[in-house]
């Protein structure tokens, strides 16, 4: 079968790869109708995640169960379904505590046997380890394209929402408003703040964020530290949600939240360490949250519902579609910023 492989950095391929088999009785075999490139694939192209080359690229995708081991009762042959990004126990005290990314058995789809050695999903084909626990089934009224965004994006946001405790009327700042970033917005809105302000310099995602109700602000053009006071008597943000996994960005939620206020590391860091300004932070009674890999099965039922229920629709983000086969220009693209979301076609 064809799957998007990393070959170096800044550098993959697709090529042919055996055929994957069931190898536990909780397997399932998913035949993947969608795939998508995610803002964390650029690490592994990057090289800040290492990978080998040959290791096979991709962690979001939908598709259909093709085969069940003997152990799985909640799937069966037909079924659609969203794959988890990582996959979990499902039974231990951090997956029974809705902490899933917690679980000693987490591992990673799609970056490498340093990140836990599963499948990659921009194939053909996904092998799932304890399928009762990993997948989630997708509605009838709820079609591939946007199921995917169940599987890691749309949990990710609402945890990012969670996780900065947003109370109606709130003013939340967003930095980064790349997909994860534009549905923090969204949820954040529907969640009852009062204002979101959704922080970046990319003119396209700027417009998204406009269009999800968030107010831009363009950082290159302005001092986002100022329009954030301005929109907020002088306070600051009550919360502010760093979408991008940078320092800069960590540092820009620093500067925009008010006194008592919440930043939230959401993005997955290219950095090894913070230097913190702990003095002032301490003065001024900042709640720093960092988010770790998001716990994704607690929080999928909620994310498809809103989907199946029209509540926010993921295809305002996608930007690209196009076949697996192109994979290596889907990730320039993205790379150089020129798409929001892509979605590949095995
Ligand atoms: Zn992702
Ligand atoms: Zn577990």
């Amino acid at each position: 079968m064809r799957a998007v492989v990393f070959e170096d950095i800044g550098s993959v391929r697709v090529v042919d790869v055996p055929e994957p088999s069931l190898e536990d009785p909780h397997d399932a075999m998913v035949r993947v109708t969608v795939g998508a490139v995610c803002g964390s694939d650029l690490h592994a192209y990057h090289g800040t995640l290492p990978m080998d080359p040959g290791e096979r690229l991709g962690h979001e995708a939908a598709g259909v169960v093709e085969q069940v081991g003997a152990a799985v009762s909640a799937f069966e042959p037909g079924d659609r379904v969203v794959i988890a990004f990582g996959n979990a126990c499902g039974t231990c005290f951090f997956c029974r505590r809705g902490q899933s990314s917690l679980c000693a058995s987490f591992r990673n789809h799609g970056f490498g046997a340093a990140a836990g050695g599963l499948d990659g999903m921009q194939a053909e084909r996904v092998l799932v380890p304890n399928a009762d626990a990993n997948l989630l089934a997708v509605p009838d009224n709820v079609d591939d394209d946007r199921a995917v965004f169940a599987g890691d994006v749309l949990p990710t946001a609402l945890y990012g929402v969670q996780l900065a405790r947003v109370e109606p009327g709130d003013t939340v700042a967003v930095i980064g408003a790349g997909p994860v970033g534009y549905f923090v917005a969204r949820l954040a809105l529907l969640r009852g703040a009062g204002r979101v302000l959704a922080l970046d310099l990319n003119p396209e995602r700027l417009r998204l964020a406009a269009e999800a109700g968030a107010l831009p602000v363009d950082v290159g053009a302005s001092d986002p530290k100022q329009q954030v006071k301005e929109a907020t008597d002088g306070r600051g943000a009550d919360a502010a949600v760093e979408a991008v996994g940078s320092l800069a960005a960590l540092q820009s939620a620093a500067q925009v939240v008010r006194r008592g206020g919440t930043v939230v590391g959401l993005g997955v860091p290219g950095d090894e360490t913070l230097e913190l300004p702990l003095r002032r932070t301490w003065n001024r009674a900042i709640t720093y949250r960092f988010a770790g890999v998001c716990p994704v099965h607690g929080l999928w039922d909620d994310a498809m519902r809103a989907i199946a229920e029209g509540r926010l629709d993921p295809l305002n983000v996608v930007s690209h579609r196009m076949p697996l086969e192109d994979a290596p220009k889907a990730y320039e693209l993205f790379d150089r910023r020129e798409a929001t979301k892509i979605l590949l076609y095995p």
